[in-house]
């Protein structure tokens, strides 16, 4: 008889937003006339680019003929012209990053866990709370320790390094999933400083990086000195292009980047990972990976810079209607996400009923993603813009005193 991994004992039932889905459908099973509006899942609504659609029927097309047909890809790290095409995208905000770095994924919730393998079971690892659920968990199925940097409303929801606190692998997240709120150079000078102090490496999700329109707010770790020699960078294509039903992202592990093995030799992660995706992964399908191609495009970046605005004005809906009725909140500038202060006092499950039952609108509780969560709140901007519009002015008239 075989025995199980009983750290998955260890983490709650079900991943949060199954949770939510059956509060949801119970509520509409009650109340079949609800006319339910849906911000909770970070999903994105807006239609793929017109000419990534092109070139991902070129792609499928390409399949058809014996002379341009593929089959698995030699490296399984993606082809040259979607890695090339990643770099320069890095280049065109002053990143320069080789295309050899670069690992082309199916979108970086794979990724972000799938990284744990290449690391020992007994690295404490940091992460700040609350996050985005991914990490906690992959972590805790292998067993690991998992310690918190408390994100909070006195930190403006941007947590930063206990100098007392020893760690061997941080988590970072920014534009951050769930607070909205981001880092900056500096703030993330003193995380690089902190992880070399400590010789830890940092796992850096930038999936939110487009969303980024402040200046001074990198929107890669490595647009920082010193992070090539300890961090790890994932993205993604999903909330940059409407890729989350099309499966595409990318993970970067520097060749700088190196960790001592137990006899005292330095072994290059990248390699380990290589070796990993090697092992486990064969690649991202051709034609999606010619539609991820031509996201980076100008005629591509171009519009998807039209659905991402229209992402940030629906942010501005959600916003400017906090800022009206007097309610605390972060995220919303570069970020699709705003995280609000649960009104009266209510704590974040409650509030979430609240809004079900009241507004029949749909968000996510602050405490699915850690205990600094509690009494707070995530709406997303992902939605129709009419659908938003009329969320807000629901909540406006249920919330204003
Ligand atoms: N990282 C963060 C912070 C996210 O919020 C998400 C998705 O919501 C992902 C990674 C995963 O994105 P995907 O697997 O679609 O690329």
């Amino acid at each position: 008889m075989p025995t199980i991994n009983e750290n998955f004992l260890k983490l709650e039932k079900n991943y949060l937003f199954i949770n939510i889905a059956k509060k949801v459908n119970a509520y509409i099973a009650a109340h079949p006339e609800a006319d339910i509006i849906r911000m909770g899942i970070g999903d994105v609504t807006q239609p793929i680019a017109k000419c990534v659609v092109e070139a991902m029927k070129k792609g499928a097309d390409e399949m058809g003929v014996k002379e341009t047909f593929k089959g698995y890809e030699d490296s399984g790290a993606g082809y040259d012209f979607l890695r090339k095409a990643v770099s320069g995208y890095y280049k065109s905000f002053g990143v320069d990053i080789p295309a050899s770095d670069i690992r082309i994924n199916d979108g970086a919730k794979s990724d972000c866990g799938n990284i744990v393998d290449i690391f020992g079971n007994d690295n404490t690892v940091l992460i700040t709370d609350p996050a985005y659920p991914v990490y906690v968990d992959t972590n805790l199925m292998n067993g690991r320790k998992v310690i918190y940097a408390d994100s909070n409303e006195e930190n403006g929801f941007a947590a930063m390094p206990d100098e007392n606190v020893k760690c061997d692998i941080i988590y970072l997240c920014s534009p951050n999933n769930p607070t909205g709120s981001v880092y900056t150079k500096e703030q993330l000078k003193t995380w690089i400083d902190y992880a070399k102090k400590n010789s830890a490496v940092i796992i850096y999700d930038a999936a939110y990086e487009a969303f980024i329109t402040e200046k001074d707010v990198p929107r890669s770790i490595f647009a920082v000195e010193g992070a090539k020699e300890c961090a790890i960078e994932m993205c993604s294509l999903s909330k940059t292009a409407g890729f989350t039903g099309m499966r595409c992202g990318y993970t970067v592990v520097p060749h700088e980047l190196t960790v001592k093995a137990s006899d005292g030799t330095e072994v290059s992660l990248a390699q380990l990972w290589g070796r990993r995706e090697g092992s486990k992964f064969n690649g991202v399908s051709y034609p999606v990976q010619c539609a991820a191609a031509a996201v980076f495009t100008p005629e591509g970046l171009k519009e998807i810079r039209e659905n991402i605005e229209y992402y940030q004005r629906n942010a501005k809906v959600i916003a400017d209607t906090f800022d009206e009725l007097g309610i605390k909140y972060t995220g919303g500038k570069n970020s699709p996400y705003i995280w609000l202060k649960c009104p009266d006092g209510m704590g974040s499950w409650e509030f979430f009923d609240f809004l079900l039952e009241k507004a029949n609108v749909v968000g996510t509780p602050g405490e699915g993603f850690g205990k600094n969560g509690e009494g707070w709140f995530r709406l997303t901007a992902f939605g129709d813009k009419d659908r938003t519009v009329e969320a807000m002015g629901r909540i406006r008239d249920l919330l204003k005193k």
